[in-house]
This record gives C-alpha cells, sequence and structure tokens, in this order.
C-alpha cells in the first residue's frame, strides 16, 4: 500500500458538486482507501485570466495502484465528470493530478510526481498543507509548510478557504 496526494480543481458549473462526485468515485475504488479531503479553496486562475474562479482542494489516499494505473482511474473520474477542456489551463469541469506518490520520484512520458509545479501554486500548496506539512516533496528537499511559506504574498492571497465538501457549496 502506498500512499498518494491528489489535487482536484473545477471551474465550470456546480464546482463543490464536481469535486463531492470525485471524492465519491475514488472513495468507490476498490484500490482506493483511506481517503480524507482537505477543505475547499475558491482560487483566482493561473495563466488564462477570462474565466471563472476555481475550487480546488486536496486528498490525501492510500492505494494498491501503481502511480501510472492511478493516474488512468484519474482520467476516467474527469471523463466521468464530463470533462471539457477548451484549452490550456482554460475552463474545465474536473482536472485531477498526482502531486506526491509515497516518496517516490517518477518521470515516465505522462506522468512526472512530484507534480512539477506544485511548488509554485497556493491552490495546491494550501489544501495539502492541511493534510501533510510535515511531508518532505522529493526532489526539493522541503516541507510542503515551506514551500507554501516561500510562496509570494501576492499568490497566497489568490486563494479563500471556504469550507468542508459539505460547507462549500451553500457559499
Ligand atoms: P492537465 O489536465 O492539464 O493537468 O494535464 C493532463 C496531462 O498531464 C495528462 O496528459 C497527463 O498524462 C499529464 N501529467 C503529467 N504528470 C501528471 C501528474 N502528476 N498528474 C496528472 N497528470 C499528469
Amino acid at each position: 500500500m502506498k500512499y498518494a496526494y491528489i489535487a482536484l480543481g473545477s471551474n465550470i458549473g456546480d464546482k463543490a458538486a464536481h469535486l463531492r462526485a470525485a471524492v465519491a468515485h475514488l472513495r468507490a475504488l476498490p484500490s482506493v482507501h483511506d481517503v480524507q479531503a482537505s477543505s475547499i479553496y475558491e482560487t483566482v486562475p493561473v495563466g488564462y485570466l477570462n474565466q471563472d474562479l476555481f475550487y480546488n482542494m486536496v486528498v490525501a489516499i492510500q492505494t494498491t495502484d501503481a502511480a501510472d494505473v492511478l493516474l488512468g482511474r484519474l482520467q476516467e473520474i474527469e471523463q466521468l465528470e464530463g470533462r471539457k477542456r477548451l484549452f490550456k489551463n482554460g475552463p474545465r469541469t474536473l482536472d485531477l493530478d498526482i502531486l506526491l506518490y509515497a516518496e517516490e520520484q517518477i518521470d515516465l512520458e505522462g506522468l512526472t510526481v512530484p507534480h512539477p509545479r506544485m511548488q509554485e501554486r497556493a491552490f495546491v500548496l494550501a489544501p495539502l498543507r492541511e493534510l501533510a506539512a510535515e511531508q518532505i516533496v522529493p526532489g526539493l528537499g522541503q516541507s510542503v509548510e515551506q514551500l507554501y511559506e516561500q510562496l509570494p504574498e501576492s499568490e497566497r492571497n489568490g486563494v479563500r478557504q471556504l469550507g468542508g465538501l459539505l460547507e462549500a457549496e451553500e457559499q
């Protein structure tokens, strides 16, 4: 069994519902156990700015899947939630990324772990630090908390904590 951390994001339609559905799909997988969810954060989009705010969160899981198998399952969940993406960094119904997979550094075609841009993003590090503040990020040699504290204030100010999966939908 390995632990993994997965980032979830949505910025189309009922965003909290997409995130809730993704967590339910993960919980239903026989190869995934002990799913723990961070709060949801409302975040300013990165890159292409002329789009709706995102909802982002992170989940911790235990899994018997190899990382590439896990990625395939995440992509199936994205499809089930009707993912449509018009262009890179554009709006999407549901995006699932593997942030960390145990202490492993993975560099396959189509899968890089730790996720290569996670240390730049408050919308990843803010929810991740709720679950794994002390976790050392392989290759960077720093903890999630240390990476979060090094983010520019402007980046940290771009995310707003909403609450848990159930509360967030009422906002
Ligand atoms: P995006 O949906 O824009 O995040 O990009 C999806 C693409 O990123 C897919 O083709 C994946 O194969 C690739 N990819 C590379 N590393 C990862 C990772 N750690 N988690 C999820 N997708 C990844």
